[in-house]
């Protein structure tokens, strides 16, 4: 690594807020970063754990979902279980899509990538369509090895019309930034629900279901070696399970027999500084995978 390198990949982990306790070992540039000894119990070299199922039981249709039992709502871009002091959504938004999901999803995976972002962008499927300024398809490069799927747009990113435009999304870029990946030209980046929930509320499962053939497109479409789930609502749709990060971190999930690799959502991180260096030891564990270490 040329001191250069060295420099910014120091600055993105100092940004992480895991500068001061990460150096990096080895000479091998896809070596992990590991924490000096007085680091606290956050290994970098993430040992193998024990390997789930990798076939989830499937995400009802969303016609399905919309007369099932709502998930509690939980504040935007959460990954802890709501806490009883917010407010929850009082009922689940219904889902428009009542008949012919199936002949939509069929129509959808046929796509090529102009149709594609042009459905997405006329898209009425859930009421999620009813405030957003512009859906958000995705952004980066579109035969990437890495694919990360954040949960929603926010407020700057229903303006800009990109994911990950505003403070998450700087975290997330220097998140890259130290494993030496660039937005513009090693990942592609999408999000579970292309258009933005009302005032960053979590999305419902049905908005999650009536937006998965998209995500799934997309997926289809840059073939990526690894997905990146980034918080609860994106696990959620690409595990096709409820989840808790906590329990689902460091372990090697598939979608359509690709690698999947959970971990907190930037904007958790924003919040809970504490677990960056969770999140970065979820980081090295999906760079093992992406290298066949793991
Ligand atoms: N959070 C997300 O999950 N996605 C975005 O695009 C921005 C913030």
């Amino acid at each position: 690594m040329t001191p250069r390198m060295s420099s910014w990949r120091d600055a993105a982990l100092r940004e992480m807020g895991l500068g001061p306790i990460w150096v990096r070992r080895g000479s091998q540039a896809s070596a992990p970063l590991v924490p000096e000894a007085s680091a606290p119990q956050q290994a970098a070299v993430v040992p193998p754990r024990a390997a789930v199922p990798s076939v989830p039981p499937p995400l009802p249709a969303p016609a399905a979902l919309a007369i099932s039992t709502p998930a509690p709502s939980a504040p935007a871009h959460s990954d802890a279980v709501a806490r009883p002091d917010q407010p929850r959504s009082p009922s689940p938004p219904k889902a428009r899509i009542q008949a012919g999901d199936d002949q939509r999803s069929a129509r959808i995976a046929t796509l090529d990538w102009a149709t594609l972002e042009d459905d997405i962008r006329a898209c009425r499927a859930c009421v999620l369509c009813e405030r957003r300024k512009q859906a958000v398809p995705g952004v980066g490069d579109r035969q990437a090895r890495w694919m990360l799927v954040g949960e929603g747009p926010g407020a700057e990113e229903d303006q800009r019309g990109e994911p990950f435009v505003g403070q998450a999304g700087r975290l997330l870029d220097n998140m890259l930034a130290a494993l030496g990946l660039d937005r513009t030209k090693d990942v592609y980046i999408a999000n579970a629900v292309k258009c933005r929930p009302p005032h960053n509320r979590t999305p419902e499962r049905v908005e999650l279901a009536a937006c998965l053939p998209y995500l799934d497109r997309q997926i289809a479409l840059v073939q990526p070696r690894l997905l990146v789930a980034l918080g609860r609502p994106a696990a959620q749709a690409l595990l096709d399970r409820e989840l808790a990060i906590s329990a689902a971190r460091g372990k090697r999930f598939e979608r359509h027999g690709i690698p999947v690799v959970v971990t907190y959502h930037p904007a958790y991180l924003l919040r809970n500084p504490q677990d960056k260096a969770r999140a970065w030891e979820d980081l090295c564990f999906a760079r093992q995978l992406m290298a066949g270490e793991a």
